[in-house]
């Protein structure tokens, strides 16, 4: 496995530490100054916002959209920092961008998910920061890709960008799923568990595409041990010109933080040492759990064997299909869930067939 090349500086700071978790919110797009400075207003009151975000320039699925305000929307931004002392972000797609969003003191830029696909264009972006210090946030690509995730940041970090975060906006996923981009947690936990250091924050609004979703994946991130939020607001919401189903009011928004639950990072000494007896219990069970699948495994080797003196075909459907069958209904009599036993059944079956293949498939003499 490649080493963890990426450098980042401490940024907590920036986040000012007394408002955990730090959230990142305004419009989806910049529509007008009027739009920009009501939305900033209603968001400096809730103690969490320490950043205000607006897209300038919209991607868009077609053409004829509203495709972003440009520069001028840069001018309303840096209004709403003079007038609110809020700091900003704005979402870059080129090089042209980066330079206009210096010039207006733009205090963070994020990476869109269209263009962490594209590694020729995070390059060239990368490059149009070198010796800038600007903090860069870097959503996920739109495909469930982790390397392609980490790899746009490892080309910011190359190109001497140490304040670095990333954003977790959810996966396309080809299966209609609850969310408009599936959440796939196990992709940012393994990203912190690969840049322990990185700050994610976890945007719910493109998680969800809706409001109604919104605080549960908020509560989510927040159990998750992630850095803070990202969630679209805007002054009114329902005549937004770009996202407006998922977009929420300021005074929602509030509402919103006052449900959720702030959990500890760590407990404190007697509940530490609750937490180690029931892990040392865990450990050994998982050392069981690693026995018996070594047994399993030796098991199968031997049938491998078995098959291949006598010609008989590695795939038993029938056999494999009363598997499936028995072993569901016995964990489900234990209480494990449904989906979890399918995918673990078909974990060890996709195993077992490889280890028969290998087996079956090679010759003697090798
Ligand atoms: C956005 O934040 O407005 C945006 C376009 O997000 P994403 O790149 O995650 O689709
Ligand atoms: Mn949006």
């Amino acid at each position: 496995m490649v080493e963890n090349q990426i450098q980042i500086s401490d940024i907590r700071d920036y986040f000012a530490p007394t408002s955990y978790p730090i959230l990142i919110s305004g419009p989806c797009s910049a529509e007008s100054e009027e739009q920009m400075l009501a939305t900033a207003r209603g968001l400096v009151c809730i103690p969490q916002v320490r950043i205000f975000r607006a897209g300038i320039w919209k991607p868009r699925t077609r053409p004829g959209g509203f495709e972003g305000a440009g520069e001028k929307g840069l001018q309303w931004l840096k209004k709403v920092k003079t007038e609110t002392g809020l700091l900003t972000c704005t979402e870059v797609v080129r090089p042209s961008h980066i330079e206009l969003a210096l010039k207006y003191d733009v205090d963070l830029l994020w990476i869109g998910a269209r263009s962490t696909v594209n590694p020729f264009l995070v390059q060239e972006l990368a490059e149009a920061l070198k010796g800038t210090n600007i903090p860069v946030f870097v959503k996920n690509p739109v495909n469930p890709d982790l390397k392609l995730w980490i790899g746009a940041l490892e080309r910011f970090s190359k190109a001497g960008i140490s304040k670095l975060g990333a954003i977790h906006r959810g996966f396309y996923f080809f299966e209609r799923t609850n969310y408009r981009n599936a959440p796939m947690w196990e992709i940012p936990i393994e990203l912190k568990r690969q840049i322990p250091d990185l700050p994610i924050i976890v945007d719910p609004s493109h998680i969800c595409g809706n409001r109604e979703n919104l605080a549960e994946i908020s509560q989510k991130a927040l159990d998750l041990d992630m850095h803070g939020l990202m969630i679209e607001t805007h002054y009114n919401p329902d005549n937004a010109l770009t996202d407006s189903k998922q977009q929420i009011s300021p005074e929602s928004l509030k509402q919103l933080m006052a449900q959720l639950s702030i959990r500890k990072r760590k407990g404190d000494k007697a509940s530490q040492c609750a937490l180690e007896q029931y892990r040392s219990e865990i450990d050994k069970i998982d050392i069981e759990l690693l026995d018996i699948l070594a047994r399993r495994m030796d098991i199968v080797r031997e049938i491998a064997a078995y098959k291949k003196d006598h010609n008989i075909t590695i795939l038993q459907i029938k056999r494999w299909q009363n598997i499936i069958n028995d072993r569901l209904t016995n964990g489900m009599n234990r209480d494990l869930d449904k989906d979890f036993l399918l995918k673990l059944l078909q974990l060890v079956h996709k195993e077992s067939i490889q280890v028969q293949n290998r087996i079956m498939n090679t010759s003697a003499d090798q």
